[in-house]
C-alpha cells in the first residue's frame, strides 16, 4: 500500500526527530568516575540507612530533591526515569506510579474535595470513567460528561462555580476523537479549574502543557515500556507547586513502582523513536488499505480526515502513534466482525497496546458513553500495530475480510 509522501511524513516526523534525544535521556554523565555503564543499575531496596539520626531527618527535609529515604519514596532509577518523562512531555516535573490506571487517578486524589464538579471527556479510558462514577461518586464528587468535540459553548453550560477540574483523553478511548486541548486550556484558565490530559496516545508528539494543561497522565505500560513486560504509569506538571502536591498524594495513596519496573520503562525509552517510527508507518500504511475497503465503513485514525478531530490533530501534533479504530458497514455484524478477529493469525486478541506485536480487540458495545460515538454505527474494532511486515499484516486482514463477509453470506442464506 503506497502512502502518499505528505501524509507519511507529517505521521512519522515527530518520532524520527525525538530518536537522538531518547538515545540520552535519562542517562548518568561520567562526572566523579572515569567510566560508567550506559545504563543505570537498578537499585531494590525497602530500608535506607542514616550514619546518624541527624543525616536522617536533613534527608527528610530535602524529600523534593530525589533524596533517598525509603524505598517507598523513590529510588534512583525511579528518578532518572521521572526526570525523562517529564522532558519528554513537554514538562519539568514527573512522579512515576504503579500503573497507568493510578496516573490517572492521582491528579482527582490531589485536587477534588467532596462537594467539587469534574468536568471529563466521555472518551475517556474506561477504566478512568469507572474510578469516576464508583470512587469518586461515592466520596461526594460531582461528575459530568461532556461530548469530547463539544464547543466552547456547550462546555461553558456545564460549568459550575465548584468545577475543580476537567479530564480529556485525546484521541479518545476506542472513538479516536482528537480534542480540541488548547480551547480546553483557555476555559479551564478563566474558570480557575486544572486541566489534566491522558497523552499516553501522543507522548513525545504532542505537548499538553503548550496547550495549557496542568497535569499530563501517562501509561508508560504502552509506548514506553514497549514491550508487553510491564505495568508502570507518570503523571508529570510544569508547576513545582503542583508536582509537591501530586507526589506527596501518590507517597500518601501509597502508589509506589518497583524499580525493575522503572528500568525496564527506561530501557525501552531509548528504542522507542525507532520502533514507533516503523510501527507508525505501517499503521496509517494499513489505515489507508481498510479506508478502500469496501467492508469498512470509517478508519478513526488521527492522521486521516474521516476521524473525529483530525484538523485538531493536524494543528497540534508531530505525528502519530499506531493504534487506531475501524468501523465496519452495519449489514456486518458482532458475529461477523467476531469470525474475522477469530481468523487473524498475526493479531493477538487482547487489552492494552503499545508493544511490538499486532494486536486487534473489539471496541463494539464494550464501551460506556453518555453520548453518542461513533463506534456505534456498525461493528468496530480497534487495531494496534505492531513490528511486523506491513503485507504480511494486509494478507492476514485480506483473508480475515474475507471470513467475515463468509459470516455474513451465511447468515443471509440461512
Ligand atoms: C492503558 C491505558 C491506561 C491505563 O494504563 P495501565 O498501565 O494499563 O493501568 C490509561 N490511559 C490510557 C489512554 C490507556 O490506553
Amino acid at each position: 500500500m503506497q502512502v502518499p509522501e505528505a501524509l507519511m511524513e507529517s505521521v512519522v516526523r515527530g518520532w524520527r526527530d525525538l530518536s537522538t534525544r531518547l538515545v540520552q535521556i535519562g542517562r548518568d554523565r561520567p562526572e566523579g568516575a572515569a567510566g560508567i555503564f550506559v545504563n543505570p543499575p537498578v537499585t531494590r531496596g525497602s530500608t535506607v540507612l542514616f550514619s546518624s539520626l541527624e543525616a536522617m531527618d536533613a534527608a527528610g527535609q530535602r524529600r523534593y530533591d530525589d533524596e533517598l529515604i525509603y524505598g517507598a519514596m523513590g529510588t534512583p532509577v525511579q528518578h532518572r526515569l521521572e526526570q525523562a518523562i517529564a522532558e519528554l512531555d513537554g514538562g519539568r516535573y514527573g512522579q512515576i506510579v504503579p500503573s497507568g490506571l493510578a496516573a490517572c487517578a492521582l491528579p482527582f486524589l490531589a485536587y477534588v474535595s467532596a462537594g467539587d464538579h469534574c468536568l471529563l471527556s466521555d472518551s475517556v479510558y474506561g477504566p478512568t470513567r469507572r474510578f469516576a462514577d464508583r470512587v469518586l461518586r461515592r466520596f461526594g464528587v460531582e461528575v459530568t460528561y461532556f461530548p469530547p468535540l463539544a464547543d466552547e459553548d456547550e462546555l461553558r453550560a456545564l460549568v459550575r462555580p465548584t468545577t475543580r477540574l476537567i479530564y480529556a483523553e485525546s484521541p479518545g478511548s476506542h472513538s479516536f476523537e482528537v480534542q480540541d486541548i488548547p480551547m480546553l486550556g483557555r476555559l479551564a484558565a478563566s474558570i480557575g479549574a486544572r486541566l489534566v490530559v491522558d497523552n499516553t496516545w501522543g507522548i513525545g508528539l504532542f505537548d499538553p502543557f503548550a496547550a495549557g494543561a496542568h497535569v499530563s497522565v501517562q501509561a508508560l505500560t504502552k509506548y514506553p515500556a514497549g514491550h508487553s513486560d510491564t505495568i508502570i504509569g507518570a503523571v508529570s506538571v510544569a508547576s513545582e507547586q503542583d508536582w509537591r502536591l501530586l507526589r506527596d498524594t501518590a507517597i500518601q495513596a501509597g502508589q509506589t513502582a518497583g524499580p525493575d519496573d522503572c528500568w525496564l520503562t527506561l530501557r525501552g525509552l531509548h528504542t522507542m523513536g525507532v520502533r514507533q517510527e516503523r510501527q507508525a508507518a505501517t499503521a496509517i500504511a494499513v489505515a489507508l488499505w481498510l479506508h478502500e475497503r469496501p467492508e469498512v465503513r470509517r478508519v478513526l485514525h488521527p492522521a486521516l480526515p474521516s476521524c473525529p478531530g483530525h484538523e485538531n490533530w493536524k494543528r497540534d501534533f508531530k505525528g502519530a502513534s499506531s493504534l487506531f479504530g475501524v468501523v465496519f458497514d452495519p449489514a456486518f455484524d458482532a458475529a461477523d466482525m467476531a469470525a474475522m478477529i477469530d481468523s487473524l493469525t498475526l493479531f493477538g486478541i487482547g487489552a492494552s497496546w503499545g508493544g511490538y506485536e499486532s494486536l486487534v480487540l473489539p471496541t463494539t458495545g464494550s464501551i460506556s458513553r453518555s453520548c453518542r460515538s461513533v463506534t456505534q454505527d456498525g461493528p468496530a474494532c480497534r487495531f494496534h500495530i505492531g513490528l511486523e511486515a506491513g503485507d504480511a499484516l494486509l494478507a492476514d486482514l485480506e483473508q480475515g475480510l474475507g471470513r467475515m463477509a463468509a459470516s455474513r453470506d451465511g447468515r443471509a442464506g440461512a
